[in-house]
């Protein structure tokens, strides 16, 4: 299924496509003028900033993300791991019926996919694609880049917008430019569901959570509560830790497109694997 160009998949293109017409040659254009200096260095940085959505999209939708290698057996010896485990039906090894095959931590069977999927965050419809270990961060990153240049879009919205109100006053209101008024009712709503999208995913990464292990984790805090406990989510090894085990370990490359993924995927450090010096011995 990886791959194929869905409906989802054109939806996402055309818009990219529209936005980065309408802003270059009716928004930038009709405002600035696309061949002065504040144009031209507004339609360099819009380019720009097309070019890397473009390029973090279609990675996120070809990138494998991440499978269970045939070879992989669980840690028995560390059976300990299994404990931070958030469990499901009780069983001890997390162990996937429809593949056959053990399930490392934080690996999840996608119905969609059909198969098991590293740190499985979610099955996008947009991407026609799984979110996971290997494709997450080129996912972010895409959703950072398109927030920023729907922002831009947006500012030079308005700004020709209310150029062109000053310079229309002698005109009748009918020779408002309707392209402003599809451009604001594409851009709007996207702009607002990226933004979203985007808060949502700073939010799980500060806290080294998938959004499935934000849901898990709702109902064992609540199954916790019951029982007089307190939840942790294991994977929570404090602010930075969670950036740099998502986003890298260099803060310059965070938001680059292109930097090695950490870790297999197989394994995962836990906040019970930190030597605390302040833990009650
Ligand atoms: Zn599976
Ligand atoms: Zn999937």
């Amino acid at each position: 299924m990886r791959g194929y160009i869905t409906l989802p998949i054109i939806i996402v293109l055309t818009a990219i496509g529209y936005l980065f017409y309408t802003t270059l040659f009716v928004l930038i254009d009709g405002w600035l003028g696309l061949w002065t200096a504040a144009g031209l260095a507004n339609a360099a940085v819009f380019t720009a900033l097309a070019a890397v959505v473009v390029t973090t999209y279609g990675i996120a939708v070809l990138k494998d993300p991440g499978g269970v290698p045939a070879s992989f057996s669980p840690d028995i010896e560390d059976s300990e791991n299994t404990v931070h485990e958030i469990k499901r039906k009780g069983g001890d090894l997390r162990y996937c019926q429809k593949c056959s095959q053990y399930k490392p931590p934080r690996t999840h069977h996608c119905r969609i996919c059909k198969r098991c999927v590293l740190r499985m965050d979610h099955h996008c419809v947009w991407i026609n694609n799984c979110v996971g270990h290997e494709n997450y961060k080129i996912f972010f990153v895409f959703v950072f880049y398109g927030v920023i240049a729907c922002i831009h879009s947006m500012v030079l919205l308005v700004g020709s917008v209310s150029f062109a109100l000053h310079n229309d006053q002698d005109n009748n209101a009918g020779s408002f430019n309707v392209s402003y008024i599809i451009c604001g009712a594409v851009l709007l709503p996207l702009t607002i569901a990226l933004s979203v999208l985007l808060g949502w995913h700073i939010y799980l990464i500060l806290q080294n959570k998938t959004t499935i292990e934000y849901h898990d984790g709702v109902r064992a805090m609540c199954l916790a509560e019951k029982v007089g406990n307190v939840y942790r989510h294991p994977y929570d090894l404090g602010i930075y830790e969670n950036l740099v085990s998502v986003l890298g370990p260099n803060i310059f490359c965070w938001f680059c497109p292109m930097t090695k993924i950490v870790g297999s995927g197989l394994r995962f450090r836990t906040a019970y694997d930190i030597p605390l010096s302040t833990f009650p011995t």
